[in-house]
């Protein structure tokens, strides 16, 4: 057991402190990946030090390397030593959460920060539930769930049938995908999504959802949840949550924030202020498992209508054992039973960075987004998005003019494997690079060495088109 505990070891000091595989990740075919797997036949056993070292193998070479400092991705971190440690004590207790009085420690754990987090935002803390969730998209589900019970009194006990209105929901172009499979999935159907037009900032446009409004109550449909987008995943922007939440007021609908990415920044005093008018949402949701640079999945739900929520999720189960009076169960205030102890790799990775190192972090990652931005004007490239957050998108003339292909450059940076970043089409722009520091690891050199990269791919492909 001693040889294993030390090979995890060595693993986990490798990895977290950002001495990873040279490459970003190399690309596989699911056949290879499948046929090396043919050999688990589950017939015989394994010895575990065996298994664990062919595992750590296929993560490190089979898996884009999330820690890799040049891995400029999608919302998706580097790990803190402290989540590794919690994720550890997790499955070595593995509290049940459910009940409070399974696992009192475990689940003022999660109240306690949640609190933190919720107060934070500007949430009143008498009105507050707040739970961790799998992820974003489970709390844009609740979220959706919480706004149809506040809107129709009697959806929870009659249903949709009895309704007797179409409900419909507004999202900006740029909103995440998960609205979609929920709106698909939850019985209102796709259609009661309106996807309202960006402005040329890629902000939702306030008037053209007013219209939209308007037209809807004309024809006897009945909105209930505006979503305003708190930083975009394909540009980092942030709707105008001011102007979104007085215009949710004024209509009686309620204003959803999906913060998922970006709410992180409530915690630095200086990009604060760009969140303004989150503190008015009924509810929000954010993720930990972004730029909180915990592991997967830790999601957070925010919302002001303690009562709401309890009445959606009250049940009466009576196998389950009694808490005291005045605390609830989570079973009883949240989608899920079964509960894993997710928040305390956001607990520990908090209490050990202090708030103002926190921020420190992220206002040097926002930073590093500028320092980006200047390399590549300096050297012609062109910037596609207006954020002071660290997405970064751009472009090329050369790619404007259809000399060099976006795809084609894509191809061989993946090939490489020595640095990641996607690329994404807005209604404004053709198809544009998206870069997002996203790793705490990531420095300049590092930036210095993905614009020489992108300078050379660039050069190469223009020398071929001109052979
Ligand atoms: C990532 C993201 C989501 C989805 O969250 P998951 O944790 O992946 O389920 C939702 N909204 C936004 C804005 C996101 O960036």
């Amino acid at each position: 057991m001693n040889t294993i505990l030390q090979s995890l070891m060595q693993e986990v000091t490798a990895i977290v402190s950002g001495n990873v595989a040279p490459h970003v990740g190399i690309p596989v075919t699911a056949a290879a990946v499948r046929q090396h797997l043919s050999q688990y036949t589950f017939k015989e056993p394994v010895p575990l030090e065996v298994v664990l070292e062919d595992v750590v193998q296929m993560m490190r070479t089979w898996n884009l390397q999330m820690t890799h400092p040049r891995y400029l991705g999608l919302f998706n971190p580097a790990t803190t030593l402290a989540s590794v440690v919690a994720e550890t004590l997790v499955a070595l207790y593995n509290p049940q959460l459910a009940a409070w009085s399974h696992a009192p420690a475990a689940n003022e754990i999660e109240r306690h920060t949640l609190h933190y987090v919720g107060t934070t935002l500007g949430f009143p803390a008498a009105q507050l539930a707040a739970s961790f969730t799998s992820g974003g998209s489970e709390a844009n589900l609740t979220a959706m769930l919480a706004a149809m019970a506040s809107h129709f009194p009697h959806y929870l006990e009659k249903g949709l049938m009895q309704l007797g209105t179409q409900p419909v929901f507004y999202v900006s172009e740029y909103a995440h995908n998960s609205f979609d499979k929920i709106c698909k999935n939850i019985g209102i159907g796709a259609n009661a999504m309106r996807v309202i037009p960006a402005d040329d900032q890629l902000k939702m446009d306030v008037s053209a959802l007013q219209a939209q409004i308007a037209k809807d109550l004309a024809n006897q449909c009945t909105p209930f949840m505006v979503v305003g987008t708190a930083g975009t995943t394909a540009a980092g922007i942030i709707d105008p949550l001011p102007e979104l939440a007085e215009l949710c007021k004024k209509q009686h609908i309620w204003f959803h924030v999906d913060a998922a990415w970006a709410g992180a920044i409530v915690f630095s005093e200086k990009l604060k202020p760009l969140l303004k008018g989150i503190e008015l949402a009924d509810s929000v949701t954010m993720d930990a498992h972004k730029w909180f640079s915990v592991s997967f999945g830790a999601g957070m739900f925010f919302c002001r209508h303690k009562a709401v929520i309890s009445h959606m999720f009250s049940v009466r189960a009576d196998y389950m054992p009694k808490s005291e009076q005045d605390i609830s169960d989570p079973y009883t205030s949240t989608l899920q039973w079964t509960r894993r102890f997710m928040g305390l790799k956001l607990f520990m990775t908090l209490a050990e960075s202090g708030e103002s190192a926190f921020s420190r972090l992220l206002e040097n990652q926002t930073s590093l987004g500028d320092y980006f931005r200047r390399q590549l004007l300096e050297r012609g490239w062109k910037i596609s998005n207006s954020t002071p957050l660290p997405v970064v998108c751009f472009t090329h003339r050369a790619i404007e003019s259809r000399e060099v292909s976006i795809t084609g450059m894509l191809h061989q940076i993946y090939q490489e494997a020595n640095l990641w970043i996607s690329a994404v089409s807005t209604s404004q722009t053709q198809k544009v690079f998206r870069a997002c520091i996203t790793n705490y690891h990531t420095t300049e050199k590092d930036i210095d060495f993905v614009v020489r990269e992108l300078e050379k791919l660039l050069q190469h492909q223009l020398a071929v088109k001109a052979n």
